[in-house]
């Protein structure tokens, strides 16, 4: 299940994503992370520039930090896996009605881009990723996952998602042997979703 709220993490400085890197990087404050986490919130205000309440601009550090540890985890088996899948959420495409003019294929459960729009995300996105040399899906939901496990095989999953639906996602894919590695979407919602070409070039390399 995804967030009942909406946030855009665009709106925190670079310092922020840095700082809980780094914090995460230690891993010996792992246990410590709710105290981290309220923290961090607090120093950077994260809860008012996000305009929701702290408990929940807590709940999206400590996703966050726990991603970026799941990460750092798989950061081997992630870069010795030969076979790899993109997942890209269908809400960055540019169109979500019949303009989107991608495949949906049952089987997968899956969309597949036919380009028809250059500044899409979900296109941009699945040009980077085919690149190199990924096969990649554009996912309705989080559950869908399963369709995709029961029709192919590989060996690395990486995942664009908000932080809540990686978490869940991390689970399934770990109980199947795979590594993993999260790229979190820097604006959640429903439709408009944005993450990072950067860090999504980076993170496929
Ligand atoms: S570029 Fe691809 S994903 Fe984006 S709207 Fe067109 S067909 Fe859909």
């Amino acid at each position: 299940m995804a967030y009942s709220f909406d946030y855009d993490l665009t709106k925190l400085p670079r310092e922020f994503f840095k700082d809980v890197a780094e914090i995460v990087d230690k891993r010996k404050l792992h246990k410590k992370l709710g105290k981290v986490s309220k923290k961090i919130v607090r120093e950077f205000g994260v809860d008012k520039i996000l305009g929701i309440p702290l408990e929940d601009a807590i709940s999206v550090v400590e996703d966050l930090a726990d991603l970026h540890i799941k990460n750092l985890v798989h950061e081997k088996d992630f870069k010795k896996a030969k076979e790899k899948i993109l997942l890209v959420p269908h809400c960055s495409r540019k169109y979500m009605d019949l303009r989107c003019k991608a495949d949906f294929n049952p089987m997968f459960s899956s969309y597949f881009c036919n380009h028809c729009s250059p500044d899409c995300l979900a296109n941009q996105a699945t040009e980077l990723g085919e690149e190199k040399g990924y096969k990649v899906f554009i996912l309705p939901g989080g559950s869908c996952i399963r369709s995709i496990f029961g029709n192919m095989n590989c060996d690395a999953v990486l995942g664009i998602a908000c932080p809540e639906e990686i978490k869940l996602g991390i689970g399934f894919i770990e109980s199947k042997g795979l590594a993993i590695k999260g790229i979190p979407l820097t604006k959640n919602g429903c439709a408009n979703t944005q993450f990072n070409l950067d860090t999504l070039k980076e993170a496929l390399s």
